[in-house]
């Protein structure tokens, strides 16, 4: 069998530059600073990073985009950031686009076909360049992650709304972040919904109907906790048909909004 070769045309590649140059301006105008973390294919993996007016603020990070077809993520994230304040009293980090190549193709690996959420184990020889580009900056992630990683994901198999977090120490939080996604038009999961679409790695266990403690992997989330004991939340927005875009957008902010109140 022939592996079929991803093609990046120069139209997707200008439609990404144009919107990656909005959002920059949008954040270049809440005084957020930029760092490169790495590239993905000349495409800039991006930190930005809006620093508290006090000291010994509350420091968090926001990462969209890391599955390339689930990219309504980031829109969640600039509806926020058109509509909320974010508070002057915790520094905010945002990745608003961790796989641009798969952003571009719209598929959940990158362009070299790998995932971008995971290899983090040290043994691990298949790492994205997001991977790449997250642990050569390491020790300043886990320092502007210090009070919380948020990790936004759609499930495109998924009609409700379910949380990942790492330990059950941890499970009555990712439960109140999730329930504040709930809309007439976007419920949570229950157990027997999680069960029947086969979402749980034999390692994860369902705490709580919608929140999945997730089991060891090699997910950024994991290794994030595993090396830091930093508190992660990994947001699954329903991405099935019939769950319209804006209520996952709207979803994704409510989502950012009630982890940024925490
Ligand atoms: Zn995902």
């Amino acid at each position: 069998m022939i592996e079929s070769v991803n093609v990046i045309t120069k139209e997707a590649e200008i439609k990404y530059i144009h919107f990656t140059n909005l959002t920059t301006s949008l954040l270049k105008n809440r005084g957020f600073q930029f760092k490169e973390l790495g590239t993905d294919h000349n495409f800039p993996i991006i930190l930005a990073t809006k620093k508290a007016l006090i000291s010994n603020a509350k420091k968090k990070l926001i990462i969209a985009d890391a599955h390339g077809n689930e990219n309504l993520s980031v829109y969640g994230l600039l509806s926020y950031l058109l509509t909320e304040s974010l508070p002057l009293d915790q520094t905010v980090s945002l990745i608003c686009c961790l796989n641009p190549t798969g952003h571009i193709l719209r598929t959940r690996l990158d362009f070299d076909k790998l995932n971008s959420n995971r290899g983090y184990s040290e043994k691990d020889d298949h790492k994205s360049n997001a991977t790449r580009a997250i642990l050569a900056n390491q020790y300043l992630i886990f320092d502007l992650a210090q009070d919380g990683l948020l990790t936004l994901h759609e499930d495109p198999d998924a009609g409700n709304a379910y949380i990942y977090t790492q330990d059950k120490d941890m499970a009555q939080e990712a439960r109140e972040l999730i329930n504040k996604v709930v809309t007439p038009d976007l419920k949570i999961a229950s157990k027997k919904q999680l069960y029947g679409l086969d979402v749980v790695d034999p390692n994860d266990k369902v705490f709580d109907n919608c929140v999945i403690i997730e089991g060891s992997n090699e997910s950024l989330e994991r290794w994030i906790y595993e090396k830091q004991g930093i508190k992660c939340f990994t947001g699954e927005i329903p991405g099935k048909l019939g769950v319209s875009p804006q209520t996952r957008i709207n979803a994704h902010k409510a989502l950012i909004s009630a982890f940024i109140r925490q």
